[in-house]
């Protein structure tokens, strides 16, 4: 089966290979006090430094998922308030767990055709502004040149941006923002079950302020640990190994862009004219480059998703509200492109 879904996502086809790997090398009984574990940690965040190009500066920690993400920003950052901003559900679910958290978190919806609204961000916004860079459920995203701006103007707040549908797929900038985090069941081509989460010096300075260590996943705690190379409890090493072995593989994110980009470029002009299958968002300056969401009649998704099954093929349903009127199509890295052309001539008919 090839797998279209937007996460978790088609892994990399060289995952079982490693898994062996990792048996016949005895990671999947690794301790995580030795120093092979330290050793394996250490290299996985050179590497992610390296082919992502994170700062040199910033930290780079291992949790379980980016909802925990969510709520380690909520436990050990918002010393007060947090404004997110959002279009969608996954932009609406981190607020809402933040909530039940920080009372204080506030809410800024917007459209999903519009960009960002900055200007309903106060002038001298000092808290944490919470952005999703890439919304999964509905396929857009918060370019490069907007967030940037946000840094610009808002040099007081920390901002904190969810790139978990775009992390290791396209080339992020990681100074435009304080905080970054991502699950690698997505771009990142990996079974789930571990999410990396980065922080700039200005997240870390905030943390020992807001001096929070009530949880075995506090910052404070997480940042005490990889200090030491290690974690506060028994991590996802497989996971972190596979990541590991897939980043040594990998070639720049500047090219993994290009890639995506053109394929991108590539689906447009597929549906470009098409009366029956359309994309959900029409601006093109919003729309994402790593999850396609395309409207077709609700009785015309059904039947295309079925048929796509039997040609072993698995289409992304709809998301939330948008179940029914839409389908997803992932642009992840790991997809080949002859698995895209086998997708695109089984969709020619319905178009
Ligand atoms: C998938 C996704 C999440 C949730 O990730 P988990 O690893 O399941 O916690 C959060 N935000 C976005 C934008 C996502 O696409």
């Amino acid at each position: 089966m090839i797998s279209f879904y937007p996460g978790p996502s088609q892994v990399y086809y060289d995952i079982p290979k490693y898994v062996k790997d990792a048996h016949a090398k005895g990671i999947l009984s690794m301790n995580h006090r030795s120093t092979e574990f330290m050793d394996l940690y250490k290299e996985t965040v050179t590497l992610l430094k390296a082919k992502l190009n994170i700062p040199d500066s910033y930290k780079i920690f291992f949790t379980s998922s980016s909802t925990e993400c969510w709520e380690i920003i909520a436990q050990s950052i918002i010393d007060k308030d947090s404004l997110h901003i959002f279009n969608g559900a996954f932009g609406e679910k981190w607020f809402t767990y933040t909530q039940r958290l920080t009372p204080a978190a506030q809410p800024l919806p917007f459209d999903c055709e519009s960009k960002l609204p900055i200007k309903k961000i106060p002038d001298s916004y000092s808290g944490v502004l919470c952005i999703t860079q890439n919304e999964t459920s509905n396929g857009t995203e918060v370019n490069a040149g907007m967030l940037q701006s946000i840094k610009r103007k808002y040099s007081k707040a920390l901002i904190a941006v969810d790139a978990t549908s775009s992390m290791g797929g396209i080339a992020l900038n990681f100074k435009s923002a304080d905080i970054w985090f991502a699950s690698v069941q997505k771009c990142f081509g990996l079974p789930a079950g571990l999410a990396v989460l980065v922080c700039a010096p200005k997240a870390i300075q905030r943390m020992k302020s807001t001096n929070e260590s009530g949880h075995y996943n506090s910052l404070s705690i997480l940042n005490e640990m990889a200090d030491k190379w290690q974690t506060s409890y028994t991590p996802n090493v497989l996971g972190i190994y596979l990541l590991m072995r897939t980043l040594k593989k990998r070639k720049s994110i500047e090219q993994t862009h290009q890639k995506i980009k053109s394929r991108s470029e590539g689906w447009q002009k597929f549906f470009r004219g098409s009366p029956h299958i359309t994309f959900f968002i029409k601006n093109q300056t919003v729309t994402s480059l790593t999850v396609l969401t395309l409207t077709a009649k609700p009785e015309l998704i059904k039947v295309i998703k079925h048929l796509a099954i039997t040609k072993g093929i698995l289409l992304g349903d709809g998301y939330g509200s948008l179940k029914q009127d839409t389908f997803r199509i992932a642009n992840f890295p790991a997809i080949k492109d002859t698995e895209i052309r086998k997708l695109q001539q089984f969709l020619r008919s319905y178009l």
